[in-house]
């Protein structure tokens, strides 16, 4: 364990910490950041109401589109000469926010990340080879500062340059990946189109996120580079990487987050009242310990579940996969649909490879989808039974009628370095 005092913490002495630091930053809130001043006034809620993390149901979300309209500083609860860092989100779903990190942030940034990349797999003297976007996406320099904590010899390769990558993962031969899932099946399929065997590469552990993934993805990414794949999950607005991390010894039982700086609560997505632990909703987080960007129980937006996990190493909380954002869940003839049961259920077919796509569209005015999915090498693509067998298992496991296009191995869309959206939707072009 990187930090065992904290990452072993016995759960009452985790939840008095936990709520200590909630009382202060409230406080602290309440004087320094105006948006949080009107919203606990105009409730007529006192910081002194606070108390623990029990009391946070008293407060309102802050959302996305409250970033938006402060942007690009007016979230900040730190004059501009405390700060030592800026970043923008990915803006995957319109415009960017805007978020700063103090020396102090930076320095908890660099801890979360060692620890997440620890519970990973990777160690002091390993290189790491990091694949993440460099810039203001917090996922190339988030990574690059909890290495170098942790002792690592950082390769900072960023996104993209697919051809560059392979002749580094040869010749400086990193134990270590970090990208999105997507990226790590682009490179995958690069080593077998390049006759590289993965066995020939030191790769031992690949550190994947930035987008939802599921098994299936996992599956063909631990064979093709020859290493333990495991999930970190993070948002520019909490921190960035390192919110939460999968141990490589627990692979399947969720992400650890980190509570001793974020706490998580999740909520019904309709009603917002949070839900027992085991309920799927959407993730809140409240930052507990960031000082530049604070945020009271964000809205992130992802759908998952979290549950504490009497068997795991550690005490903190874990949370499930991703199942997709609340935003990108398509609803096709009243029936709800994530790109990711779709996933699922392309594991469980023998003959299909999870490079798939799912196109939307109108036939009249119904909505109707297409799964464009490749199939596994030596895999014939016109056949029908096959075909109608697919559209059937779609139909019994999710409960969407869809047409079924199988595709030849690499004519879908790879990543190109960074998150690679699966749904193409044409509704709002023909309407
Ligand atoms: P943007 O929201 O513009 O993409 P970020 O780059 O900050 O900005 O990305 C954060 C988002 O990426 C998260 O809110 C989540 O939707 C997604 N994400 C990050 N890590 C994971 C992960 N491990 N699994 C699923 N989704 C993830």
């Amino acid at each position: 364990m990187y930090n065992s005092e904290i990452e072993n913490m016995p759960l009452e002495k985790l939840r008095d910490l936990q709520n200590a630091r909630l009382s202060s930053m409230v406080k602290r809130l309440y004087s320094d950041v105006p948006f949080y001043k009107n919203q606990f006034d105009n409730i007529g809620l006192s910081h002194n109401d606070i108390k623990s993390v029990d009391d946070l149901y008293l407060i309102p979300f802050t959302k996305k589109a409250d970033l938006r309209a402060n942007y690009p500083f007016k979230m900040f609860a730190k004059p501009m000469d405390q700060i030592r860092r800026i970043h923008a989100s990915s803006g995957t779903t319109g415009k960017s926010t805007v978020v700063g990190y103090t020396q102090n942030d930076l320095d908890i940034f660099d801890e979360v990340t060692a620890r997440s990349l620890y519970c990973g797999g990777a160690r002091k003297g390993m290189k790491l080879h990091n694949a993440y976007g460099y810039g203001l996406f917090t996922g190339g320099l988030g990574i690059h500062g909890g290495a170098t904590k942790l002792g690592m010899a950082v390769i900072p390769v960023s996104g993209g340059i697919t051809e560059r990558q392979l002749t580094i993962l040869q010749d400086f031969k990193p134990e270590v990946i970090c990208c999105t899932p997507s990226y790590a099946q682009t490179l995958s399929d690069e080593l077998i189109k390049n006759g590289i065997n993965p066995k020939d590469l030191a790769l031992k552990y690949a550190v994947l996120g930035a987008e939802p993934w599921t098994e299936v993805i996992r599956n063909q990414v631990e064979d093709g580079l020859d290493v333990k794949a495991t999930n970190i999950y993070g948002l520019s607005e909490i921190i960035g990487p390192g919110v939460s991390q999968e141990d490589v010894e627990e692979r399947g039982t969720g992400c650890y987050i980190w509570e001793d700086h974020f706490y998580p609560e999740v909520v019904d997505r309709d009603t917002g009242v949070p839900l027992p632990y085991g309920e799927e909703g959407v993730l809140v987080i409240t930052t507990l310990t960031k000082e530049a960007f604070p945020l009271l129980r964000y809205w992130t937006n992802d759908i998952c579940s979290i549950n504490y996990d009497k068997n795991a190493k550690r005490t903190h909380i874990k949370m499930s996969a991703i199942k997709g954002r609340s935003d990108d869940m398509l609803i096709i003839r009243g029936v709800n649909l994530f790109h990711t049961q779709v996933e699922e259920v392309i594991y469980q077919i023998e003959g299909l490879s999870p490079n798939y796509r799912l196109v939307v569209d109108k036939k009249g005015a119904m909505d109707c989808v297409t799964l464009e999915v490749e199939t596994a090498p030596g895999m014939e693509k016109d056949n029908l039974d096959f075909i109608k067998a697919i559209g059937m298992k779609m139909k019994n496991t999710i409960g969407i009628t869809m047409d079924i296009d199988l595709k030849p191995h690499l004519s879908i869309p790879r990543s190109q370095g960074g998150k690679l959206s699966r749904i193409l939707d044409k509704r709002s072009s023909v309407y």
